[in-house]
């Protein structure tokens, strides 16, 4: 299935809707056919073979040439499909937007174009096991040595760890300076002292886990932005980003309405099917009205950073987080109708169900979006 593209019509040209349309046809025969992975080791597995599935068909374009609505449909389509090729596509984007922003030519030339054709696949590792939220608290270090600097640290929770290229890397190169002392580098996966130490299982399909860095000497030209502006280049990625997880709830949001639509039409209990209930029917508007709202506000963030504004950060915190909200409470009302069919693990509700969590949870929680946008708001933003 695809987005319904005349809700959010007023955001889009027409060139997005026939691409919105080209997208579904391409969902429905490469991606809504592949069967799930049985275990962490298959999914591993899996996110390779979506990589170059989705980089041969043009998936990534929107990334290469940043079209943010364009991006949003791409995971719209793909997250209502499969999260795990949501996922995949969400880290190729993560990888890539930090080499657009930063002025490297270098860099830019040798990852970006292998990323979106599906050929190199990234990794954006800031997470640290004390530095969550509070990204200002990395602890990896990067020492200049001579024409290197010496990585040296441990992240966690990094999406395709183990599976990636190239590793987008976040570490202070002047620890005393705190927040301001952070720089980003590239890190191609095959550099000696970068360590895959294990893999994080999800409950949902979805490569995840550590890397350390034990004096993992990388050339200084590897470095993105000036020194200080790391955590600068991350907040601006996510800026740009945090519209797209949103996105993605609403694919998932979409998917389970529909099975939860499908499932009150032709289900019958005491003599008539549940849609004539209206309990059953309050649950459904409701749905319906959270996913409009919260397609909304992705599209109009989408839209926003498209029309060349400068920053979006309070329009992409309000997406993602009402969006990834909704999309909560949304398959959760459609596990609700499906009854004990929606907590069966082959049910696609319930893979929507395990899958949707981590949305709230990644690109910062929804916590930290409402801080971000109370403080725009106390900034003198119009909301
Ligand atoms: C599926 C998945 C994929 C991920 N992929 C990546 C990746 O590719 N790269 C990467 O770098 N990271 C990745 N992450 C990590 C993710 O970005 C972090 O989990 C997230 O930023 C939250 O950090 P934390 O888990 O340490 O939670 P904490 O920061 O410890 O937060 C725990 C709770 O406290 C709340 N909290 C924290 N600070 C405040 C505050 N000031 N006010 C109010 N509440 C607060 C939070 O909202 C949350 O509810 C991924 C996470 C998941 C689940």
């Amino acid at each position: 299935m695809g987005p319904d593209v005349a809700a959010v019509r007023a955001f889009l040209t027409e060139r997005h809707a026939a691409l919105a349309e080209r997208l579904a046809g391409l969902a429905r025969r490469d991606v809504d056919p592949r069967p799930q992975p049985a275990d962490d080791a298959a999914a591993r597995r899996e996110a390779r073979t979506l990589l170059t599935l989705l980089g041969d068909a043009g998936w990534f374009a929107s990334i290469g040439e940043p079209d943010w609505r364009a991006c949003c449909l791409a995971r719209e389509t793909l997250a209502a499909a499969s999260p795990l090729a949501d996922a995949v596509f969400a880290i190729q984007a993560l990888s890539s937007v930090p080499l657009l922003l930063a002025d490297n030519a270098t860099l830019r030339d040798r990852w970006v174009p292998e990323a979106t054709a599906g050929r190199a696949m990234g990794g954006f590792a800031m997470t640290e096991p004390e530095a969550g939220s509070d990204a200002g608290a990395i602890a990896t270090t990067a020492r200049r040595d001579g024409a290197h600097y010496v990585l040296t640290g441990r992240k966690t929770f990094i999406s395709n760890a183990g599976l990636a290229d190239f590793y987008v890397v976040f570490a202070s190169t002047d620890p005393a300076a705190g927040r301001k002392g952070l720089s980003c580098f590239v890190v191609p996966a095959e550099t000696p002292g970068l360590l895959f130490q294990g893999a994080q299982v999800l409950s949902a399909p979805h490569p995840l886990g550590d890397i350390a860095f034990a004096d993992c000497r990388v050339p200084a030209d590897h470095r993105l932005g000036a020194e200080g502006r790391g955590l600068a280049l991350g907040l601006a990625t996510l800026d740009r980003l945090r519209a797209t997880v949103g996105a993605a709830a609403c694919g998932m949001a979409a998917r389970a309405l529909a099975e939860a639509l499908n499932h009150a039409r032709t289900r019958r209990q005491f003599g008539q099917p549940l849609a004539e209930f209206q309990l059953v029917q309050h649950k459904l508007a409701r749905m319906a009205t959270d996913l409009a709202a919260a397609r909304l506000l992705v599209y109009r963030a989408a839209a926003a950073a498209d029309a060349g504004a400068e920053r979006v950060t309070l329009e992409s915190a309000m997406a993602k987080a009402f969006a990834t909200e909704a999309a909560q409470g949304i398959v959760d009302d459609a596990v609700q109708i499906l009854g004990g069919r929606g907590v069966l693990a082959s049910h696609p509700v319930d893979r929507l169900y395990r899958s949707v969590r981590a949305l709230r949870i990644y690109e910062g929680t929804t916590e930290i979006q409402h801080l971000v946008i109370a403080g725009q708001l106390l900034k003198g933003a119009a909301p």
